[in-house]
Formats: structure tokens, sequence, C-alpha cells
């Protein structure tokens, strides 16, 4: 039987097995962070809703079916956070990091909140973790975050992976697309989906990634925006792929990545892993360039690119790559005790080798010595204090060393300091 309380449909505990992958993936992009001289931000998870309707986009399908929202008593709409951009770009402009030397690298880990149909690597909380450089247009920087991503799905040994790229032009060049666009879909509108119908309207680059199999021949054969793209967008675009081939990072150009928000602009791309055949699979990383963003918030027009990771799908992929996490403490000395007055000191003993930095390991729940020498065994120790009935009167304890099986009496105030001299040799 199923206990009374369960987690919320789509939320998962992570328990202490998994949370050492999600421990190790924050370890490493702390690293890499640290190198690539990005600073952590903690941003709150709720925000008013307003600020994702305007910059992920009222068009949407993250603020039309996804975002979890609520009135608070004093009337105020929040939002639990959907994706970490819209919250980074409010911090940047209340903050005032416009007056900071720029660009303002930022880098975060945390959980974010969408309803989506719950199904395999797919939460409705969620992990991400991203990285924002804002205040540089270059595409130097496009191409460096790009190599970010990669670098931790390297380090965390997952392969097979692919970058896809495309651009989608900025408010020189995109307008125009749009409305190209537009009139062929209008054209074909009885061959679309129902979403697409309504997409045709509302945001019409978004039915280039419909995955529905009804649509996929008018995509196939629709006006392609790489050759609608402004001389500047086409020039910024062709560095970025420079820097790539110069990086030695293998592409592939998909000219139906849109990735679906508003404020995208020029480059936009995914990492993901692919499966025997070269298809696809779910994507790990993904991010763009988005120079308008700030704007859109109230800022100066304000250049800015960024990415961010799915923790939970790269865990996933992490512990296929079969990487070691969560390495087991390396104990020095088991502390074995025996009889009601060897246990009462024992508690002492031990907070006093915490404090003198010794790595020890007890296990007062057990009586037997037989089985606490099992234990001790099993985390290799390499000297076992044995304090029994008769060595709590006396005030010593036994050192035993658990690879000669050498044993001597130690007195129990000065143990710690005696244990410290052994281990060092
Ligand atoms: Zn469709
Ligand atoms: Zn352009």
């Amino acid at each position: 039987m199923k206990p009374k309380f369960q987690a919320v449909t789509g939320m998962h505990d992570i328990l202490p097995d998994d949370f050492k992958y999600y421990e190790k993936i924050y370890q490493i992009a702390g690293e890499i962070a640290e190198f690539y001289n990005f600073n952590r931000i903690e941003t709150p998870i709720l925000e008013y809703s307003d600020l994702f309707v305007k910059s992920t986009g009222a068009a949407t399908d993250i603020v039309q079916k996804q975002m979890y929202s609520l009135k608070t008593r004093g009337g105020d709409s929040l939002t639990l956070r959907p994706e970490g951009t819209p919250s980074i770009a409010r911090a940047y402009l209340e903050h005032g990091m416009a007056n900071w030397p720029q660009p303002v690298r930022l880098w975060y880990y945390g959980p974010c909140f969408r309803h989506e149909k719950p199904q395999a690597g797919r939460y409705r909380q969620f992990w991400q973790l991203g990285f924002e450089v804002i205040g540089h247009s270059g595409a130097i920087i496009d191409a460096q975050i790009i190599q970010i991503c990669g670098n931790i799905l390297k380090e965390l040994k997952i392969k097979d992976t692919i970058i896809e790229l495309n651009s989608i032009g900025d408010l020189m060049c995109r307008p125009h697309y749009r409305k190209l666009l537009a009139s062929y879909l209008r054209s074909r509108e009885s061959a679309l989906c129902a979403d697409c119908k309504r997409r045709i309207k509302e945001n019409p680059l978004r039915i280039l990634d419909c995955k529905e199999e009804k649509c996929q021949v008018v995509k196939s054969q629709a006006p392609q925006i790489m050759d609608h793209l402004c001389q500047e967008c086409k020039t910024h675009f062709k560095e970025v792929l420079e820097y790539l081939e110069e990086v030695n990072l293998p592409y592939r150009l998909n000219p139906y990545l849109v990735r679906g928000l508003d404020y995208y602009t020029r480059t936009v791309f995914e990492i993901c892993q692919e499966d025997k055949d070269g298809q696809a699979q779910a994507s790990l990383a993904g991010g763009g360039r988005y120079d308008g963003l700030i704007k859109i918030l109230g800022g100066k027009e304000t250049p800015a690119t960024g990415a961010a990771l799915g923790i939970d799908r790269i865990v996933t992929a992490a512990k296929q790559a079969d990487i070691k996490v969560g390495e087991t403490k390396k104990v020095k000395v088991f502390l074995a005790q025996l009889g009601n007055l060897g246990k009462k000191k024992s508690l002492k003993l031990f907070e006093d080798m915490r404090r003198a930095g010794v790595s020890a390991a007890e296990s007062f729940d057990r009586d037997s010595l037989k089985s606490q020498l099992k234990i001790a065994d099993k985390y290799g120790a390499k000297y076992t204090l044995l304090l029994g009935q008769k060595e709590a009167l006396e005030g010593t304890v036994i050192l035993r060393n658990m690879e000669s099986g050498k044993q001597e009496s130690l007195k129990l105030d000065t143990a710690v300091a005696e244990i410290k001299k052994r281990i060092r040799k």
C-alpha cells in the first residue's frame, strides 16, 4: 500500500545516491565558472509574474501553460521561476550592474518550476545551472558560452553530444522574416496542427520546432531564416562558427532551432546527446544571445548571451557514463566501544578526534565487538580504538593496528594526540 503522503506529481526527492551526482555537477560547474571568471548569484525562487510575462514572452508555452503562479494575501501575483535568465536580468537592473565593469559574468544553480506533462527525465521541479554574460555583443562570447557547456559535459564524461545551432536574427531582420514565414504558413494553414494554427498569429517561429508529425512537411518547405538575415547578423553568426571551428567543437546547423522564447536574438544553440543512429535526443544544454532583454525590462540597450544546463537530465546521462561520484570518506581510525561505561566515554573521545582533525568513524548503534570490527574493516581503517568497561575504569583505551594486529594501551587523556602522531607516519 502506498503511504498516505506522496511527493507532488512531477516533483521528486533527490535521494543520497543521486545527490552525489548533483554535488559532483555543482563542483565541476564551480571550478569551470571560476576559471572563466563567472561569479555566483542566487536570486529568489519567487518573482513577480510580470517579469516572466514580459521577458519570456506572453505567447510562449511557458507563460501560457506552464507557470506555477499564486496570489499572495496582499494581492501580488507571483510565479515560481520557470527559468533563470529573467531573474538574472532583473537583478542586473535592480542592482545597477550596468555601472560595474562590463561584461558582467554570473552563474547560478537551483530549481525551476514548469507545469508540464511529467515524463522520463522531465520534472515539474527541475534543476538548472546557467551562465550569463551581460554587456558584450561579440561572437567570441557566444562561442565561449557554448564551449563552457561542452566542457561541463566533457568533464562528466558524457559522450556522443552534438552542438546544434542557428541564428534567429535581430530586430533589423527578424520582423521581415516573420512576416514572410507567416504568409507562407497562412497559405498552408489547413495542413498545420491546432497549436500551430494559433501560433501563426502569435509566434510563427515556434512552428519551426513543432514536433507534430502533421507539421513536418510544412516546416521542411518553409523559408529559412538563414537566407533572410541582415548583413550584421550574418557576419556575427559566421564569426561564431569560425570560433567553434578554431576550438575544434563540431556543430550542426539546425534551421528549425528557435528555442521558443521571445528574448533570443541571433545565436541560439542546444547540446544534445545522440543515439546510435545520430538522432538528437533530449537536450542537455541550451541558450543563446538575448540582446533585447535588458531593454524589454526597462534598461538601456545591452547585449547579452547565456546558457542553461538541465541538471536532472545530465545526472541521468552521467550515470550511464559511469563516472565516479561521492568517494567514500577515508577513515583512519575506527572507534569501537563495549559496555555501558565504554559507550559513555566514547561520545567524548569521538568528538575530540573531530576537533583534532582525525578522520574517524564509529558505530554507536552496535554493541557487539565483532560486528563493530566488521564495519572498521569496511571503512578500511588503519587503526581501531577499543574502549571497553575495563579501559573506561582505568582511563585508558586500546589502539590496535589493523594491519599488524599489534595492540597497545594509551592514556585516554592523551590518546588523541598519540593517534595524531601515529597517523601522520
Ligand atoms: Zn504544429
Ligand atoms: Zn539582423
